[in-house]
């Protein structure tokens, strides 16, 4: 069976190795038996969107953001339906903002979302940069790397992904962390997130099957994830 990765918009957003993201995912179905089919969807691609497994989307610079946004306007109802429909999605810092109702620049520019997660960002004078770990009730501790300007709000509805134990997270006001919407992860952390956080990856692999009809419930193959764990230990313990 061939379960096919979109990475949306790698030309313009892809920070701090989130393309990496989507490496980890591809090996970690091929050394379960999968074939893996990686596409690339930047402005302009007739990208078909329904046959797509995963769908992954890294950091950018505001002008990353600027570029890609008509793009993902057009594309956003699309987007919208197979969030609703439980399609899986990893949406990292620049593209977490973009899936939500807007980001508004530093120069007071409103770059205008998808509309997919209940959230809204705004940019601040000050950038939160540095390691982070985040505890999540789903997923345990959860470490990686933010810089990012946009201090995110939730809707009072909306799921955080996690608390910030170290960092800042969304914003500078709560402790709250990125967004768990249907089957969408969207956080501010790179690194990047999933070499750090295999569990992450297996729950968005593990959707994926189950939307194919793998069912994934006596857990996925085991894989030896001693090194994974290794480089959590030390990013657990590396100041801020
Ligand atoms: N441009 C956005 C910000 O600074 C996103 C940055 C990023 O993706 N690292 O908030």
């Amino acid at each position: 069976m061939k379960i096919t990765i979109a990475q949306l918009y790698p030309r313009d957003m892809n920070l701090y190795g989130d393309w990496g993201n989507t490496l980890v995912l591809k090996k970690r179905l091929e050394r379960r038996g999968f074939d893996v089919e990686i596409i690339d969807h930047n402005p302009g691609d007739s990208t078909d969107f329904s046959k797509i497994d995963i769908f992954v989307g890294g950091g950018g610079q505001d002008s990353g953001q600027t570029i890609i946004q008509n793009d993902l306007l057009a594309r956003a109802d699309e987007l919208r339906q197979l969030a609703k429909d439980g399609v899986p999605m990893l949406m990292i810092c620049g593209m977490y903002q973009l899936f939500g109702r807007f980001f508004r620049t530093l120069k007071g520019e409103e770059i205008v979302g998808a509309n997919i997660l209940p959230i809204e960002t705004i940019a601040g004078d000050e950038r939160m940069i540095g390691n982070i770990v985040i505890k999540s009730q789903e997923f345990g501790d959860i470490v990686g790397y933010e810089n990012h300007s946009g201090q995110t709000f939730l809707d009072k509805t909306t799921k955080p992904l996690g608390q910030v134990i170290k960092g800042a997270g969304n914003n500078m006001t709560d402790a709250n962390e990125g967004v768990r919407y249907n089957n969408i992860i969207a956080t501010y952390l790179h690194g990047p997130i999933l070499p750090k956080n295999p569990q992450i990856a297996d729950f968005l692999i593990g959707e994926a099957l189950e939307r194919r009809g793998v069912s994934a419930d006596s857990g996925l193959e085991k894989i030896d994830d001693t090194l994974a764990n290794k480089a959590r230990e030390i990013a657990l313990k590396l100041s801020r």
